[in-house]
């Protein structure tokens, strides 16, 4: 079974009079999270896991943040077409943890209802969402939120399914061919990698 792996990081400081949005979830706090988008640090930290692990690049190759389009945009926009990557790349979502390191608020009251939200986000079962929150002893970070996501991939075509494939053949030509209709379509790797620029660090996103 081919299987990949991805990891992602991103942070985002506090500001006053924004909403706070986290894991697609809107939270009752003083201050919000600033951001050419809505700040959703813990979807931008997925979105790259989901990226790096197709070699895709990362969310600003696609989201640039200098193109005014994205200003206040959902982060679920970016979550959306890191999935469209894995699956043209011919993967799904095994499962994906993910830590979140902030003073305040507390995430461990509202972890269920984040973990519910990025599972529904993900298409995936929310016991296939991992979410752990840390406050940022000794890092001197209070007004920062930040967010780590690793996430695993397997391949669509799954063993099993081909191995009760049956098929009739008269030479090795033929089946050279049969191989190839099967094991090529399912796994095809060519589109790793695709649409890769140079990478924009200046991520504000
Ligand atoms: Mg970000």
């Amino acid at each position: 079974m081919g299987m990949r792996i991805g990891y992602g990081f991103d942070s985002h400081a506090f500001k006053a009079g924004v909403p706070l949005v986290i894991g697609g979830l809107k939270i009752e706090h003083s201050e919000g999270l600033a951001g050419h988008s809505d700040g959703d640090v813990l979807l931008h930290a997925i979105t790259d896991a989901l990226l790096g692990a197709v070699s895709a690049g990362d969310i600003g190759t696609f989201f640039p943040p200098s193109d005014p389009r994205w200003k206040g945009a959902s982060s679920d926009i970016f979550l959306q077409t890191a999935l469209e990557e894995i699956a043209t790349a011919g993967y799904k979502i095994v499962n994906i943890d993910t830590v979140l390191v902030m003073m305040r608020p507390k995430i461990v009251p509202i972890a269920g209802e984040m973990r519910e939200s990025v599972a529904n986000l993900l298409g995936v079962s929310p016991r296939d969402v991992g979410i752990k929150a840390k406050t940022p002893e000794g890092l001197n970070q209070d007004g920062v939120a930040v967010a780590y996501a690793t996430v695993l991939l397997e391949s669509i075509a799954a063993p099993e399914q081909l191995g009760r494939m049956t098929a009739t053949v008269e030479d090795e030509d033929e089946m050279d061919a049969v191989v190839e209709s099967l094991v090529g379509n399912g796994r095809d790797t060519s589109a790793l990698g695709r649409k890769v620029t140079p990478f924009d660090t200046d991520d504000l996103t």
